[in-house]
């Protein structure tokens, strides 16, 4: 699907009032390690639970340690983490609270990682782990319309083998999971090495998915689309070393899931200024914005999308859309979902393109109805919404939720 967008005037939505709509668009989310989510609180608490310790005096200092050089040394702590998941409860708990905030940032369809021989390894069984996952996605889905996948991720630092066993012994939950990953240190561990799994896979009807590029070099981007058929590349921001491929990539409409604050936290790129995010998208790249490990990283897919803008001004509301689009457009789901998610999204932008360039304050009662609708998420979430106000130089306005009276809000 690459329909063009609608003829949504996208200049009459000012960049102050950008930040309002980044949060409260729809938008899916489709790299996101669930084990990535585990917050330090959690920790704390799963470790009292089931009698785990953990190396750390409390959260402050656990928190303090996300202080990585690169890949490996978040890796390392990221595996540590996992140590306090051993149940069922605990799985679809760690999922939930994914969830929960996922719904918070608008998002409508999330396909979510999950690395079953970090936790196989520790003697939990796998179907714990989908099960609890699993039961979590499908009361997001009930409660809130939030539409989630599991994918699981194979760790490329352990044998095909290894991979192969835990393929046979997640197959009894075939039909809760929609496809396989590849994960882990990237460095040295191209995606050749696992050829006959994802091969394998295939067969199975699964969709395949690979982080490639994000350390390793092009080449890797290469060989997971040639070798393990990627029908989406996880990263893949070295691409641009290899301009033949960026065009291969843009003919093809392969979809790179990019993670713009896991790049600056593990020093794929110096600061956010330096992210090639807009070149990427300059090139005519099928881009997605995501989250990777939030917890670790520093903010969930919403605060991406904001340090993102924060730090690139040519970044405008049309980049916005765009961004949006492509996740829905890469998602692993029917046509019908996905026309349905973007005429959320047209609808969100059209109606930011018409909103009245004043404050809200100012508003009649209906016009602040309709100023609400626009904005609330979704009856059950938290209703929230903020618009931009000409008259006090972009600070924003906000209300309490949907049936809060004009009176209720205002300019802060
Ligand atoms: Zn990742």
């Amino acid at each position: 699907m690459n329909t063009p967008p609608p003829a949504i005037d996208f200049a009459r939505i000012p960049r102050e009032r950008l930040p309002a709509l980044l949060r409260t668009m729809p938008k899916a989310e489709l790299h996101i390690h669930v084990e990535g989510s585990l917050e330090p609180e959690m920790t704390f608490r799963l470790a009292a639970r089931n009698g785990v310790a953990v190396p750390y005096a409390g959260v402050e200092q656990l928190r303090a340690a996300y202080d990585f050089a690169d890949l490996q040394s978040f890796l390392d702590l990221y595996y540590a983490g996992a140590a306090v998941l051993r149940t069922e409860q605990d799985f679809f708990d760690l999922a939930w609270a994914y969830l929960e905030r996922a719904a918070a940032d608008n998002v409508l369809r999330a396909e979510i990682f999950f690395d079953p021989q970090t936790h196989t390894a520790r003697g939990v069984p796998v179907g714990a782990v989908i099960q609890g996952l699993h039961h979590a996605c499908r009361r997001a889905h009930q409660e809130w319309g939030l539409d989630a996948d599991l994918i699981l991720c194979f760790l490329r630092h352990l044998s095909e083998d290894e991979a192969f066993a835990t393929l046979e012994q997640a197959l009894p939950w075939r039909h809760h999971f929609i496809g396989v990953g590849l994960d882990s240190s990237e460095r040295g561990h191209p995606p050749e090495k696992f050829a006959r799994v994802f091969a394998r896979c295939r067969e199975l009807g699964l969709h395949v998915v690979a982080h490639a590029g994000e350390e390793g070099p092009a080449a890797y981007v290469r060989s997971a689309l040639d070798v393990l058929k990627a029908e989406r590349i996880d990263h893949g921001v070295r691409c641009l070393e290899d301009p033949t491929l960026v065009t291969r990539l843009a003919a093809e409409r392969v979809p790179l899931t990019v993670c713009p604050l896991s790049n600056v936290k593990l020093r794929v790129f110096q600061d956010m200024a330096a992210h090639t995010l807009p070149a990427l998208l300059q090139a005519g790249l099928c881009v997605t914005v995501n989250s990777d490990d939030p917890s670790y990283f520093g903010g969930y897919v919403v605060d991406n999308f904001l340090k993102l803008f924060e730090a690139h001004p040519a970044l405008d509301a049309a980049a916005a859309y765009r961004l949006a689009r492509n996740g829905f457009e890469a998602a692993f789901a029917d046509e019908a979902r996905k026309a349905g998610w973007i005429a959320r999204l047209d609808e969100a932008f059209a109606g930011a393109a018409r909103r009245p360039l004043t404050c809200s304050r100012s508003l009649p009662r209906a016009a602040w109805t309709l100023a609400l609708n626009e904005t609330t998420m979704r009856s059950s979430s938290p209703s929230y919404g903020s618009a931009w106000c000409a008259s006090h130089e972009g600070k924003t306005t906000s209300w309490p939720g949907r049936g809060a009276t004009s009176t209720d809000g205002g300019c802060r």
